[in-house]
C-alpha cells in the first residue's frame, strides 16, 4: 500500500518536472524546440526526476509513522496487515469442520493425531463426529465427551472447553467454538499432560505433607501418652515404695525420712511430738475373727487416726498393729489431747466383718524430739517405752515419756 502511494507520488512529480521543464525551457528562449532542444529538455527532466526522487525517499510516509511498523529500537516489525500463521507449524491440532460437519481443513498436527487413528486414511472429507468417535473410544471415560459432540451437532452456536483424559494417561484440552457465519466451526486440541502431572504431583505432595504432618500429630500424641503413662508408672512405683499396701499409710522408711525431714526444716523456736500407738490384744483378733478380720480392724484404725491427726502431723504404719505420729509446731499439751481423742475414737469403733463384729482399744505413748536431736529415732524410742508403761499399766491409755 505504502509502495503504491510512493509509485505515485513519484509519477506526479515526474508529470510536474516535464511540464516544469518545459516551461522553464520554453520561457527562457521563447522559440520552438528543435532536436538539440528536446535532448537538453529531457536532460533537465531526468534531472529535476532524479531530485524528485531523492525528496521523495527522503520524506517520511504516514504510515511509516503510525506505531508497530518500527520499533524503538529502530528494529522493523511486520506490519498487522501482513501477518498470518501457518497453522501447520502449530503445535496445537487445528481443524475446521463446515457445513455439513465435514472436515474441510486439518493442520499437520491433526494430520498426525488422527490419520494415525484411522490408519493414514486422510480425514478430509469425513464428518467431524465420525473422527472424535475413534479418539472418544480411547478415552478413559467417554461418556462426557460423547455428550458434548451431541450437544454441539444439536446447537451449532455452541463454543465448549473440555479437558479429554486418554488410556494411555495422557490429557489433551479440547476447545471448539463457530468460525463464522456460514455454519464453519474450528477445533484445537492441545496435549496438556505436563501440566496435569505436575498439578497431580503438587497435589499429591500436599497430600504427601498432610500425611505426614498428621503422622507426625499421632507420634506427638503417642510419645505424649507414653511420656504421661511413663510418669503414671514412676509415681506409682513411688508411692509403692513409700506406701503401705494393706493400710495406704507411709511405710516405716518413708515415715522415717519425712520426720527427719521435718526435724531438720523446723525452727528450734517450736517442738516435735511424737506418738506410739500399738493395737491391744491384737493376736486375739486374728485368732478370735481370723487374719481377715483382723485385715480389716488395722485398716480401719488406720483411718480413724489419720481423721483424728488431720493436717497436724504425718502417720506411718512401723509393722504389724504398730503406728507411729509425729507432729510439729505443737505442745505436750496439743499431743495429749489429740492422743486422747484417737483413743476415745478408737475405743467406740465397731468393726464388721462379714457376719460377726468387734471392738477393741489401743494404747499410747508420747515422746519429744530434744533440741539436740537431729533424728527421730530417739524420740520414737522413748515414745515407745512409754508406749510399753501404757501397756503394763492396764492398756487403753496414754502414757508421756
Ligand atoms: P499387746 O496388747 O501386748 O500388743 O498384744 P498383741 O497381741 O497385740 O501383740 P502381739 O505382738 O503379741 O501380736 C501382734 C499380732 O499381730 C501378731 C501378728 O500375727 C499380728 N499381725 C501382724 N501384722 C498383721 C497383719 O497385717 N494382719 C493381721 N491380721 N495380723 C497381723
Ligand atoms: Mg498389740
Ligand atoms: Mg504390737
Amino acid at each position: 500500500m505504502t509502495r503504491k502511494i510512493n509509485i505515485a507520488k513519484a509519477m506526479l512529480f515526474l508529470i510536474i518536472c516535464i511540464i516544469g521543464s518545459h516551461l522553464i525551457y520554453a520561457s527562457f528562449y521563447d522559440k520552438t524546440l528543435s532536436i538539440l532542444d528536446t535532448h537538453l529538455l529531457s536532460c533537465i527532466t531526468v534531472i529535476l526526476a532524479l531530485i524528485s526522487l531523492v525528496i521523495l525517499h527522503a520524506m517520511p510516509t504516514d504510515e511509516s509513522e503510525t506505531p508497530g511498523d518500527k520499533t524503538s529500537t529502530g528494529i522493523s516489525a511486520p506490519h498487522t496487515d501482513d501477518w498470518s500463521i501457518n497453522a501447520d507449524t502449530l503445535e496445537e491440532v487445528v481443524i475446521l469442520t463446515c457445513p455439513r460437519n465435514l472436515v474441510l481443513k486439518a493442520n499437520k498436527a491433526a494430520v498426525e493425531m488422527f490419520e494415525k487413528l484411522f490408519n493414514d486414511k486422510s480425514i478430509i472429507g469425513l464428518e467431524f463426529a465420525e473422527v472424535f468417535d475413534i479418539l472418544h473410544s480411547n478415552l478413559e471415560d467417554r461418556a462426557n465427551a460423547d455428550q458434548v459432540l451431541e450437544a454441539i451437532l444439536q446447537n451449532p452456536s455452541i463454543q465448549y472447553r473440555e479437558m479429554l483424559r486418554l488410556k494411555d494417561g495422557r490429557f489433551i484440552e479440547r476447545v471448539t467454538r463457530p468460525y463464522d457465519e456460514n455454519g464453519c466451526r474450528i477445533w484445537y486440541m492441545h496435549d496438556l499432560t505436563y501440566l496435569m502431572q505436575a498439578n497431580e504431583d503438587q497435589a499429591l505432595h500436599g497430600t504427601m505433607a498432610q500425611e505426614e504432618a498428621a503422622r507426625t500429630a499421632e507420634m506427638a500424641e503417642q510419645l505424649y501418652l507414653a511420656k504421661a503413662e511413663l510418669e503414671k508408672n514412676q509415681s506409682d512405683l513411688t508411692r509403692l515404695a513409700n506406701t503401705d499396701g494393706l493400710t495406704g499409710l507411709n511405710n516405716r522408711r518413708h515415715f522415717m525420712e519425712l520426720a527427719n525431714n521435718a526435724i531438720l526444716d523446723m525452727s528450734s523456736l517450736f517442738e516435735i511430738w511424737v506418738i506410739m500407738l500399738d493395737i491391744d490384744h491384737f493376736k486375739k483378733i486374728n485368732d478370735s475373727h481370723g487374719h481377715s478380720a483382723g485385715d480389716t480392724a488395722i485398716r480401719l484404725f488406720s483411718e480413724t487416726v489419720t481423721n483424728c491427726i488431720g493436717s497436724r502431723g504425718e502417720i506411718g504404719r512401723m509393722g504389724g498393729e504398730e503406728f507411729a505420729v509425729y507432729l510439729p509446731g505443737v505442745t505436750k499439751d496439743d499431743t495429749e489431747q489429740l492422743a486422747e481423742d484417737i483413743r476415745q475414737h478408737v475405743e467406740k469403733l465397731n468393726i464388721t466383718h462379714e457376719d460377726i463384729s468387734f471392738q477393741f482399744t489401743t494404747s499410747v505413748g508420747i515422746a519429744k524430739v530434744l533440741s539436740e536431736e537431729w533424728s527421730i529415732e530417739t524420740a520414737l524410742d522413748r515414745a515407745d517405752e512409754a508406749l510399753y508403761i501404757a501397756k503394763t499399766s492396764g492398756r487403753n491409755c496414754i502414757k508421756a515419756a
